[in-house]
């Protein structure tokens, strides 16, 4: 008898799992805690987050067959616009000419991936919340939108359940495994740019907008209605600007206009905004293994991580690509060394991206704002011109490449030291398009990296 896959979570991760399975010919029923959003909005309708999409999500789409279904509901953004104190701008190019990442309501996203699991046959069970899984039995307790229980024993069972992840719980109480989770100091708020009256984007479009402000940041990306979706980056607490101290309408008014007076003039609707939308908090977690007795954690359930990178939904969608690869070589009916194998090869690249993205937090709130950064980066793009192979920025190799991110990481780690020698230089802002690049890179081919 043909096994059963069971996937818990029908999220980003959860929806594009399905229609690789399905695509192997394999049976798959997917358990989801929410109600089908997709019969409250259709795609790109009403105000949603969005998500940068960028080169590992692209391939993983491709091979899934579905990239051209997602692409009508992406818009390219190659580089970040930043926006000073004064209301002044400037352009940083991501990557070269052709690069991009790419804007996309989460929404329509997870809806299009639904539509092609369910097209291609796998059975959805909306208003299913894992309650408890009894791994040691694979044996899944849901609780029913009537508050009725329901039992099943799964075949195969992978939780796709995101960063709160019911499998995840159960996998605690196994021998051995570990586990760690960090809340970060600061918190988001979803805010939103409309279109003008006119009906316009409101800002340019083909970037993502940063307001970098040392320990808080806001950033804009735009939707396919011409509004922007903005998040709020805050400290909870411990500053003068942070979620504590805003107690009133004041207090927000007051934040906006000192600190981001060229958006406050584009957001008619702040207050509002800002009492309705809650306040969520960020996390990050690790934990190894990933698999027991025929069960396996991907995505968020098995690597959550902070957003600074825009890799979380790249990564879990890299899973899948990866996860494809292997049930290729070795088949449908070796689940356990499938996934043993996955894990291995995984968990180092998922710790590098995890920490990659809990350092990017400075580089967007702080750095991009620094004019030595600028030079520093300057500095980076010609290396990167004059030798297109021996020098990848390391922004470049996780967004743009498919490079193992602990490679990546591992690269951007010695290329740092280099640059950090490379600023040391007095003259370094006079003379940054004349230094000696040959030098500059002998020293990564001294070092083996390349
Ligand atoms: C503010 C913010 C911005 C981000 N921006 C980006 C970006 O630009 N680019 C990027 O690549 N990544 C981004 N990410 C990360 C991205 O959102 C996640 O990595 C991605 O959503 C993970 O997908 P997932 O399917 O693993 O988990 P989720 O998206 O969390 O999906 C999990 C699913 O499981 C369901 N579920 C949960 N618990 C249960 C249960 N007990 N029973 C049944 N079902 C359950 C949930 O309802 C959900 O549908 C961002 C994250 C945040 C917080």
């Amino acid at each position: 008898m043909k096994e059963k896959i069971d996937l818990l979570g029908a999220g980003l991760i959860g929806s594009l799992l399905a229609i690789y399975l399905k695509k192997r010919g394999l049976d798959v029923d997917i358990y989801e805690k929410r109600q089908d959003w997709r019969k409250i909005k259709k795609y790109g309708e009403g105000r949603s987050i969005n998500m940068a999409l960028s080169y590992r999500g692209w391939k993983a789409l491709e091979k899934a067959g579905i990239k051209d279904k997602v692409m009508p509901y992406t818009l390219p953004m190659s580089g970040r616009r930043i926006h000073d104190e004064h209301g002044s701008t400037y352009f940083q190019p991501y990557g070269k000419e052709n690069q991009a990442i790419y804007s996309i309501s989460r929404n329509a996203f997870n809806a299009i991936l639904l539509d092609e699991a369910e097209a291609l046959g796998a059975n959805i069970y909306f208003n299913h919340k894992v309650e408890r899984v009894n791994v040691s039995k694979r044996e899944v307790e849901f609780c029913l939108e009537n508050g009725e229980e329901k039992h099943m024993v799964s075949d195969i069972l992978i939780g796709s359940d995101g960063s709160f992840s019911a499998l995840r719980n159960a996998f605690q109480s196994q021998l051995r495994f570990n586990f760690y989770q960090k809340f970060i100091s600061h918190g988001y708020k979803e805010l939103h740019i409309p279109p003008t009256p006119s009906g316009e984007f409101a800002l340019d479009p083909k970037a993502l907008h940063i307001w970098p402000r040392g320990k808080f940041m806001l950033i804009a990306l735009p939707n396919l209605d011409k509004s922007f979706t903005c998040t709020l980056f805050l400290p909870f607490e411990g500053y003068k600007v942070s979620f504590e101290n805003i107690y009133d309408d004041q207090d927000v008014v007051q934040i906006f206009k000192t600190y981001f007076n060229d958006a406050f003039d584009l957001m008619p609707n702040l207050l509002a905004d800002f009492k309705n939308n809650p306040t969520s908090a960020l996390i990050n977690t690790e934990c190894y293994p990933w698999t027991e007795n025929n069960a396996l954690l991907i995505g968020d359930a098995a690597h959550a991580m902070v957003p600074f990178y825009g890799q979380g939904m790249n990564c879990g969608f890299e899973d899948c690509y990866i996860l494809d690869n292997l049930i290729e070589k070795y088949g449908t009916s070796s689940w356990d060394l499938v996934f043993e194998k996955f894990q291995k090869q995984r968990k180092p690249d998922t710790d590098a991206i995890c920490q990659l993205a809990m350092d990017n937090f400075v580089e967007m709130s702080d750095d991009i704002a620094d004019p030595k950064f600028l030079i520093r980066k300057k500095i980076e793009a010609k290396l990167h011109q004059l030798y297109p192979n021996e020098w990848q920025p390391l922004y470049s190799m996780v967004t743009f490449s498919d490079m193992r991110y602990s490679e990546a990481y591992a690269i951007g780690k010695l290329q740092e030291k280099i640059m950090d020698d490379v600023m040391k230089d007095p003259n370094v802002t006079k003379n940054w398009n004349n230094l000696d690049y040959e030098a500059i890179l002998a020293k990564v081919e001294t070092s083996g990296a390349v």
